[in-house]
């Protein structure tokens, strides 16, 4: 008896499984293979999205170029172009020719820090010369003949300047980039620079311009930790306060300076800070341009001595 019982219960069972099948078995079948394709599709995707942060082969580039006492960086990674700041007049010229052979006929992003000379000297000679599909300043204007030179080249190559605001982010290749500080300072023009923070896989790069420690102390609470530090203001003592460098907490340091300048520039302080942190300093009066190259995990250093510096 108990045997036959079980094999009723058995039997029922059986029979009600194919009437619930023949019922809804197709879409039990179909909404179960839906639910496999959707997590295939997002571990696809997730695949997709790992391959494309950093393509295969592709390395990133920064280039800080002798350019005397001024300022003139190149980042460049698989075809995308980018420039911030343009050295000084006499630069610019030597700018163009090297950018030329490099084999540049675009920037994706141009950024002019502030308006001083000694960061958009060259820019007319850019803007001439190059395609430029972003340029960005500060809202902050000048009556040099320096910055009439930019506005005017920009003007007869029908380019308009954007004032980029904080927290925008843009991409230049596999890069991505944030404005940490975007000044309009009506007092002190080195204070209007625009700094702005770039991740390449988990390195990252910090371009300050001139910005002084009144700027430094605003931005201390945002997320300005970076392998690579472009020291303010070409390593002046205006620039680099104990608070700022304990939060960028650089592994490397640049200072964009020229040789014998009148500013006896960089100041004996900030170079003793850096020392104390053991921050490895790259200095372009006494190496000539500095090139960073980052895989996404490593970064490597060389100099060389580059014909640049008008
Ligand atoms: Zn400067």
């Amino acid at each position: 008896m108990k045997k036959s019982k079980q094999k009723n219960l058995i039997k029922i069972f059986v029979v009600l499984a194919m009437v619930l099948y023949v019922i809804f078995g197709t879409d039990v079948i179909g909404e179960i293979s839906l639910g496999f394709s959707e997590v295939s599709n997002e571990v696809n995707e997730a695949k997709r999205s790992l391959e494309t942060s950093l393509k295969q082969d592709e390395t990133l580039e920064v280039y800080f170029i002798d350019v005397g006492q001024a300022d003139s960086i190149l980042i460049k990674t698989g075809d995308d172009n980018m420039l911030i700041d343009a050295g000084n007049n006499e630069d610019g010229q030597k700018l163009v020719n090297y950018f030329k052979n490099l084999g540049i006929d675009t920037f994706d992003y141009v950024v002019a820090t502030h308006p001083h000379e000694d960061h958009i000297g060259g820019m007319d000679d850019v803007i001439n010369n190059f395609d430029i599909n972003n340029y960005y300043m500060p809202n902050k204007i000048s009556t040099t003949k320096t910055f009439e030179d930019v506005l005017d080249a920009l003007e007869s190559n029908n380019l308009n300047y954007e004032v980029p605001n904080v927290g925008d982010e843009f991409d230049l290749g596999s890069a991505s980039l944030r404005v940490i500080y975007a000044g309009d300072d009506t007092n002190d023009d080195n204070d209007s620079s625009i700094i702005v923070k770039m991740t390449y896989g988990s390195n990252t790069f910090l371009f300050t311009g001139d910005a002084t420690s009144n700027v430094e102390k605003q931005i201390l609470n945002k997320d300005i930790k970076s392998d690579v530090l472009k020291v303010a203001h070409h390593g002046s003592n205006y620039s680099t306060t104990d608070e700022f460098l304990n939060k960028v907490n650089p592994k490397y340091a640049v200072i964009s300076v020229g040789q014998n300048n009148s500013y006896n520039h960089p100041s004996t302080t900030t170079l003793d800070k850096l020392n104390k942190k053991n921050v490895k300093l790259y200095r372009t009066d006494l190496v000539g341009t500095i090139i960073f190259t980052s895989d996404g995990n490593n970064i490597s250093v060389k100099t060389e001595k580059t014909n640049t510096n008008g």
